[in-house]
């Protein structure tokens, strides 16, 4: 049974992430920061139908956190084999509106916890020479999006990280790869009415708006022995919004 942690998995995409390698029979490891209630309801729900699953809270932008947790981690089961790192936050300002404490916590929580989650999860997946890491990143970090330039910064950053160490950990049978999801109905984008989901609507290929289990299911096939011939990618997720 694989160990398989999903940060920022009380809500959205991470949830949804979770759920999944739970019902295809992984041990998971539920992260959460601020939504103890929701974590709590996830792991309820799936102790209640008999999966393997775990909750540990962690502030993954803080280094110190992310060290406690997979020391709570490797007591219970030894260490990682797959690792999602889906915690994220978003914010919509003008470029010159961006203070240095935005930036900053933009830059810590959606980057920095990768940096910290992948170097504590790697030494055990080298010993094991098995390892799979997918990183979410986001289309605006492809194509940039505006008004929102440090989410960007900070994604298009993540691409890169997955590039380098995905170059570094081939040789140690770890595969490293990126998802980089459209428009997904989560509280992430619940600042946007219906008529900007109409319209981001009409402005995707496949007329829809993707769900956390589009993205869920991308992460699944990314982490499994179907894949493992591909690292270092970005799969877009995205409906085709950006091609
Ligand atoms: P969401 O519904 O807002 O959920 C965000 C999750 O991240 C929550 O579980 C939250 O946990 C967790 N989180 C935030 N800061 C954290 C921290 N410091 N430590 C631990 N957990 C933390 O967002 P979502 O839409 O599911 O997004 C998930 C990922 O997909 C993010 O990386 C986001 O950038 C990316 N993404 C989303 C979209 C979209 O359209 N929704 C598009 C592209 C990319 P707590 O509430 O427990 O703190």
């Amino acid at each position: 049974m694989r160990n398989v942690l999903v940060t920022g998995a009380s809500r959205g995409i991470g949830a949804e992430t979770a759920r999944l390698f739970a019902e295809n029979g992984d041990n998971v490891f539920i992260n959460y920061n601020h939504s103890e209630k929701s974590a709590f309801a996830l792991y309820n729900e799936l102790k209640e139908k008999g999966y393997s699953v775990n909750i540990v809270k962690a502030d993954v932008s803080v280094s110190v956190e992310v060290g406690k947790m997979f020391d709570e981690i490797e007591t219970l089961c030894g260490g990682i084999d797959v690792l999602v790192n889906n915690a994220g936050i978003a914010q919509t300002k003008l470029f010159t509106d961006i203070t240095d404490d935005d930036w900053n916590r933009m830059v810590a929580t959606n980057l920095n916890s990768v940096f910290y989650c992948c170097r504590r999860a790697i030494p055990y997946m080298v010993h094991n020479q098995f390892g799979r890491i997918v990183n979410i990143s986001s289309m605006w970090g492809q194509v940039g999006g505006s008004c929102e330039v440090h989410y960007s910064a900070v994604k298009a950053a993540v691409i890169g990280l997955t590039k380098g160490l995905a170059m570094e950990e081939g040789l140690s049978g770890i595969t490293v790869n990126c998802i980089a999801p459209g428009v997904i109905k989560t509280d992430m984008t619940s600042n946007l009415s219906e008529d900007d989901f109409n319209a981001l609507k009409d402005e995707t290929p496949t007329g829809t708006l993707g769900t956390p289990y589009d993205v869920a299911r991308a992460v699944l096939f990314l982490a499994s022995d179907n894949s493992s011939f591909i690292t270092g990618q970005v799969l877009g997720v995205n409906g085709g919004f950006v091609v």
